[in-house]
């Protein structure tokens, strides 16, 4: 069952993801630890995907499908992949539904909190697109690009919301406690 985590730059839902997959063994792929380990070893694609990151800007749509087409496609639907940074835009989602098995994208999570709450975040975390320019902008290119997918997902009946403005512990159970609700709901006798 593919999980696809939405929610604005800074809302947590990377940390939550990772413990998550860590406690329950679910599998978990982030485009954006994907993308800076491109960066980091300087591969062609790193060096391409570098200029939009550093901008705050989104990657190129073509180059973010080619990067997850084989691992969504190969998702069996008793485990779960928690997708953490792709869809970002409508053609990514649409996408996604091509590439993953007839039925696989079961659930999203919504992890919303204040644009305040964020702000300070994402400030205090210092990585190198944090900066308070690029931290602004990314937010504004979320709400313009990304959020729209909240819709996208409410009207196919999968979208789940969580409050990501109280405390990791709590926010990791609820986390937890939905996507094994879906897992239960659309894959289990
Ligand atoms: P955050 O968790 O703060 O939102 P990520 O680590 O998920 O940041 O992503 C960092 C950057 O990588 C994004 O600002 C964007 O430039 C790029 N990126 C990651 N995933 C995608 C995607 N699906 N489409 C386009 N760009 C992406």
């Amino acid at each position: 069952m593919i999980t696809v985590l939405l929610g604005p730059p800074g809302v947590g839902k990377g940390t939550q993801a990772q413990a998550a997959a860590a406690s329950q063994g679910w599998m978990h792929m982030s485009t954006g630890e994907m993308l800076r380990d491109e960066v980091g070893r300087g591969t062609e694609l790193g060096l391409q995907a570098d200029q939009f990151m550093r901008r705050g800007d989104l990657v190129p749509d073509d180059v973010m499908v080619d990067m997850v087409a084989v691992r969504v496609s190969q998702v069996p639907s008793k485990e779960v992949l928690l997708l953490d940074g792709f869809p970002r835009t409508l053609p990514q989602s649409e996408a996604l539904v091509a590439k993953a098995p007839s039925g696989a994208i079961g659930l999203s999570v919504y992890f919303r909190a204040p644009d305040e709450v964020l702000v300070q975040r994402l400030l205090s975390r210092g990585r190198r697109d944090d900066a308070r320019e690029v931290v602004r902008h990314r937010l504004a290119v979320y709400h313009e690009t990304t959020e729209p997918l909240v819709g996208f997902y409410r009207e196919q009946g999968i979208l789940r919301e969580i409050d990501a403005d109280r405390s990791i512990e709590i926010i990791q159970e609820d986390l937890v406690r939905t996507v094994q609700a879906a897992l239960e709901a659309n894959f289990l006798p």
